[in-house]
């Protein structure tokens, strides 16, 4: 067995926590970067004692040397509100970040993949959202700093490799929740199942019409490691998402139903610039990765009550 030295960037956060189990269960030496912003030790807490597992507080908008293989690189904040409480610093954590460890890859020769998101597509007008789509991002809208910032990434990422052969890998991951989300995080699988265990009221944003496909966590990070081990000219970007489409009102019965609350659902004003639809195209994925989503809805939201009940009980 090759035990490969890997590095994630936002490593303590909801995503990058799975990915770095499943790394480690994979007989990997892995190093957490992590600034803790919208992460938490308590999702690495059960690693300390391992000791192929090292963690370092560190902010990626600052230059960073090590050795290592490969880099997963996932640090920026993907809540909403989190992305939108500072805009500027998650620009600078999307480019900055993106040019510090393409640097890094560079110096090193590591392979380096970037978790982009379904928001380089925007409000997007074509449905469902392939990969040769463009999008249709407000430049200047609230939610830009989150969206630009991920779709200069990738313009940055597809740059070093052209220019300087870096090994990319780029993914566009769709609406993901599990375990280990913030439960304060803003998102709405937390935000309902939280609302709905505490019997507090459901607060769907606008009609509730609008709608997401919801991937469970384990199927994401799935995809992950198949992509990182992908042929080398496979650099992307793919999709990686459940095609499965909900409205968020359908979401929001389906918390109620889950949890047996006696919750009701109320109507608040729907965000700035909050995309009306979201449904990947997975063809390309299960095409080059072999890869399609197992764990669908019902399965994959009982999964994460059960984890939201510690924060209540
Ligand atoms: P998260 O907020 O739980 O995790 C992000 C982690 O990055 C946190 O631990 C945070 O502390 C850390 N971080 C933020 N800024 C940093 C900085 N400047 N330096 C070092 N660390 C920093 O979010 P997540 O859901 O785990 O998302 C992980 C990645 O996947 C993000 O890049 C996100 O854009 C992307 N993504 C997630 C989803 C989703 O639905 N979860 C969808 C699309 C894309
Ligand atoms: N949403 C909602 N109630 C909440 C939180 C979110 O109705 O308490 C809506 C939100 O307006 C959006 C959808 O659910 O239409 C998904 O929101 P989230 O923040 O989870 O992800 P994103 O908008 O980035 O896809």
């Amino acid at each position: 067995m090759i035990r490969k030295k890997v590095l994630v960037t936002g490593g303590a956060g909801f995503v990058g926590s799975h990915l770095i189990d499943r790394l480690l269960k994979e007989g990997n030496e892995v190093i957490c970067v992590d600034n803790y912003f919208t992460g938490q030790k308590q999702n690495i807490i059960h690693l300390m004692e391992n000791p192929f597992f090292e963690y370092i507080r560190h902010d990626i908008t600052m230059p960073f040397f090590i050795e290592v293989d490969e880099i997963f690189n996932l640090a920026c904040p993907a809540s909403p509100i989190h992305y939108q409480l500072n805009p500027i610093k998650t620009v600078k954590t999307s480019v900055s970040g993106a040019i510090n460890m393409l640097g890094l890859a560079k110096r090193i020769n590591a392979k380096i993949l970037q978790a982009s998101t379904s928001e380089v597509y925007g409000d997007p007008k074509v449905h469902p959202q392939r990969e040769d789509y463009w999008g249709h991002v407000n430049p200047i809208g609230t939610r830009s700093c989150y969206d630009e910032g991920k779709r200069v990434a990738e313009t940055l990422f597809f740059n070093y490799h052209w220019q300087n052969q870096v090994r990319i890998k780029v993914i566009r991951i769709f609406n993901t929740y599990g375990p280990r989300m913030h439960p304060h995080d803003g998102r709405v699988v937390s935000n309902f199942i939280m609302q709905a265990l505490q019997g507090k009221d459901i607060t769907i944003y606008g009609d509730g019409s609008q709608t997401r496909s919801f991937q469970y966590v384990d199927d994401l990070v799935e995809g992950m490691i198949r992509m990182m081990n992908s042929r080398e000219d496979f650099i992307g970007p793919v999709n990686i998402g459940n095609p499965n489409e909900f409205t968020i009102g359908e979401l929001a019965e389906k918390v109620i139903e889950l949890t047996g609350t006696k919750s009701k659902i109320i109507y608040e004003a729907l965000p700035s610039d909050d995309p009306l639809q979201r449904q990947p195209d997975i063809s390309l994925a299960k095409k080059e990765l072999n890869w399609q989503p197992n764990i669908q809805l019902e399965e994959g939201l009982k999964k994460t009550i059960d984890y939201f009940k510690r924060y209540v009980n």
